[in-house]
């Protein structure tokens, strides 16, 4: 039986991860799913962020389900115990390389978007960030007087293992890989271009790739996002990119993520805990539920469920829309309106 572990966390992490596990145990009834603390809920009852014993269950579990960590009450607490370094312990120990995120606009739901309606329509974009190389990370980093450097790098092995996922995604997809780097200025990423037409070569010829400048991709996902399928980029260009793309669908609550490394995956909403509303029970619980979809796909190749949960939630969208979408249904109701969905299409 595989096994979910789920960490609903701090804010408005529990109530759209409550709505979330309500969909899995829907559509995946065999999968035992175990429910802890993490980020500021576990500083209060373990006096830490990332307790050992949840390190233990995510690192043996077959996928793991996040709702958001933090808060204003957390800030004061001395860094180390501070709920955002639970979230970097449990990346670091899950080994997760590869940051998925789906950016769609809900057909019905273009007036969200900030492009006009025709622009919007039928955005639907993956972007494949590689999240533990790059200047983030390298150990040559420093600052004396008055200098200061960072030094973005990377290995063939670390750029050929993200390269495979994000071909890997567009072979479920439309088939297409735009790989996004800076070769006319930097050698580390003409060694990306090489390393990522080597991949393509040796092993993905029918999907296309085409290779661009971030400067240049960066305009083009504003003016022109239907020309891509998937976008497969380093790590500091995918932060910029992917927070630029969240944008597009109209909302936060709309957008789930994936973490991927060779253990279990990491899935969880893009949003933060949103102090400003929590408690309220009208946050949206579409991107955590938007989530176990990814969940499904990714991390139990159940990918028939993962399509239900998709639809379920774009009906939900339209017919039960929460406040930050412009309508008025509370978390419950628009869960309700999931499980309903999903009740009709099993
Ligand atoms: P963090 O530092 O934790 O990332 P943040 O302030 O950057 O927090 P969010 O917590 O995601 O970002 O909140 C940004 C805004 O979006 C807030 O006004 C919040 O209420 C709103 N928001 C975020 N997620 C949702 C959601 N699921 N449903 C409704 N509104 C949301
Ligand atoms: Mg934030």
């Amino acid at each position: 039986m595989p096994k979910v572990v789920a960490l609903p966390g701090d804010g408005i992490g529990k109530e759209v991860t409550d709505a979330a596990v309500a969909v899995l145990k829907e559509v995946a009834p065999d999968v035992t799913i175990q429910e802890l603390l993490i980020g500021g809920a576990a500083v209060d009852a373990a006096g830490v962020p990332f307790p050992g014993e949840v390190e233990a269950a995510v690192t043996t579990a077959d996928a793991v389900l996040l709702g958001t960590v933090g808060g204003p009450r957390y800030d004061t607490l001395p860094r180390e115990l501070r709920p955002e370094r639970g979230l970097l312990a449990l990346r670091k120990a899950l080994g997760v390389y590869a940051n998925i995120r789906p950016v769609r606009v809900v057909p019905g739901l273009e007036h969200l978007s900030p492009l006009r309606p025709e622009k919007a329509r039928g955005v639907d974009v993956l972007i494949v960030r590689e999240l533990l190389g790059g200047l983030y990370f390298d150990s040559n980093r420093g600052r004396s007087g008055e200098r200061a450097h960072n030094t973005m790098s990377y290995t063939v092995p670390e750029i050929d293992r993200i390269a495979r996922i994000a071909f890997w995604a567009a072979e479920q997809r439309r088939g297409h890989v735009t790989s996004v780097d800076k070769a006319n200025v930097l050698e580390v990423s003409e060694l990306w271009r090489e390393t990522v037409t080597k991949v393509h070569e040796e092993k993905y010829r029918h999907v296309t790739l085409r290779h661009e400048l971030v400067d240049s991709a960066a305009m083009l996902l504003v003016s022109n996002p239907t020309r891509y399928d998937v976008i497969l980029t380093e790590n500091l260009f995918g932060d910029i990119l992917s927070d630029l793309a969240a944008v597009l669908p109209g909302s936060l609550g709309l957008m789930p993520s994936a973490s991927l490394g060779d253990g279990p995956g990491l899935f969880e909403p893009i949003h933060g805990s949103a102090p400003d509303i929590a408690g309220q029970g009208v946050a949206n619980p579409a991107a955590a539920i938007l989530s176990v979809g990814m969940l499904l796909r990714h991390g139990l190749k159940r990918s028939g469920a993962a399509n239900n949960v998709d639809a379920a939630v774009s009906l939900a969208l339209r017919s039960h829309p929460t406040r930050d979408i412009g309508g008025t249904a509370s978390t419950q109701a628009f869960a309700d309106a999931v499980l309903q969905a999903l009740s009709t299409t099993n």
